[in-house]
């Protein structure tokens, strides 16, 4: 059995770890996955049921998924001159820039590589190697957490990367990085450049304003993050030429019928889910303030609906196992990174969640 799985099964597949998913029971606070903590309101949930009652479920699904793909060009507000494709969550969409990358014909020796900075958002790396890429990972600055450009230059000159891939806002420190790097680094690479939004619901900008007229930049949202993390639906967006030849790798009918329903009817109902993203960014503000407040709490500013906060480097394990206790569950990223020492990040949650939130850290602390 082991002699066999050695032989069929690549070393650095057999060596990387399974990407994490915390148990949680249902009377936990969960601020750990950067959900929406709000619910459809009662009267769209009658009718989204209504809507999905009449669905035939004998029959596949759209397949190219049209009239959704239209809708979400609107709601998201997309370039008129950019195509998209659908993926169950942006993490399937990953993967598929990832495997239309594993024969790139470039390389003489070695394998096609996918750059990131680091700390940054873990599937990146895990989907990279799983797909047999190299990764290499460029830390970014102490503290202000936005790119190394030096680095970042250097270590595009020396492995030339056929992907980068930047979030923007960031997972996890939650800010956004300078537009002017960015588009330096479009100019600079040889490769795709993938622009992440996962957080665009609850960030100020996107970068695609500046980066729209570079061919070779693609960009990556999903509805997760808005409140439909559920449903796992994923967009890649950018240039049609790019988007023709991705969508060769797409599972014909990967997102599923009730998916395009429930996307469907959020796009028509999309005002409700800026509304809660909105609240959200309120209580984002109130957050930071209160987390600010507290003695030896240091929380960084965040673009992102998550906070990312450093306690002394000693007492974050201690910090987080006492907030579990209490029945908080966060994210405990002290020993993620070498520069994420003594850092924790908190969903932002109902205004109910954040108070629950902040008195069990008040006693975690004391
Ligand atoms: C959460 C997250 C995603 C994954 O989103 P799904 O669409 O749920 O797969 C992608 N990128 C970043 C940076 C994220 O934080």
């Amino acid at each position: 059995m082991t002699d066999r799985l050695e032989r069929l099964l690549r070393a650095e597949l057999r060596a990387v770890k399974a990407y994490h998913v915390q148990a949680s029971s249902p009377q936990t606070v969960k601020l750990d996955a950067m959900e929406n903590p709000y619910e459809l309101p009662k009267d769209l949930r009658a009718s989204w049921v209504q809507e999905l009652s009449d669905i035939s479920l004998n029959r596949y699904p759209d397949a190219s998924a049209d009239e959704l793909r239209n809708q979400l060009k609107q709601v998201l507000e997309l370039p008129s001159h950019f195509e998209l494709i659908l993926g169950n969550g942006s993490d399937e969409l990953i993967q598929l820039l990832c495997m239309a990358l594993i024969a790139a014909p470039k390389r003489k020796s070695g394998s096609p590589v996918v750059l990131a900075p680091e700390p940054g958002f873990a599937m990146y790396r895990l989907l990279a190697l799983a797909a047999g890429l190299d990764y290499v990972g460029v830390p970014l600055l102490p503290d202000s957490f936005q790119l190394d450009m030096p680095a970042m230059l250097q270590a595009i000159k020396q492995h030339d990367p056929e992907i980068i891939f930047l979030a923007y806002p960031n997972n996890p420190t939650g800010n956004v990085f300078n537009l002017e790097d960015i588009e330096l680094l479009a100019k600079q690479s040889t490769g795709l450049l993938i622009i992440d939004e996962a957080y665009h619901p609850f960030a100020q900008s996107s970068a695609i304003d500046v980066l729209c007229g570079y061919e070779h930049v693609l960009l990556l949202r999903t509805l997760s993050k808005l409140g439909l993390a559920g449903i796992r639906l994923g967009v890649l967006s950018g240039a049609a030429a790019w988007l023709e030849q991705l969508n060769k790798l797409r599972l014909p009918y990967n997102i599923n019928i009730l998916t395009q329903a429930t996307a469907q009817f959020a796009c028509r109902n999309y005002e409700v889910f800026l509304q809660q993203s909105m609240q959200i960014r309120e209580q984002r503000q109130e957050l930071y303030l209160a987390l600010e407040k507290i003695e030896g709490v240091t929380p960084y500013t965040s673009q992102a609906n998550f906070i990312l906060f450093r306690v002394d480097s000693d007492s974050a394990d201690s910090v987080f196992n006492n907030l579990l206790q209490q029945h908080v569950l966060i994210k405990n990223l002290s020993h993620s990174h070498p520069l994420l020492r003594g850092c924790l990040r908190v969903t932002v949650g109902s205004p109910d969640e954040n108070k629950i939130f902040l008195s069990a850290l008040h006693r975690a602390l004391s």
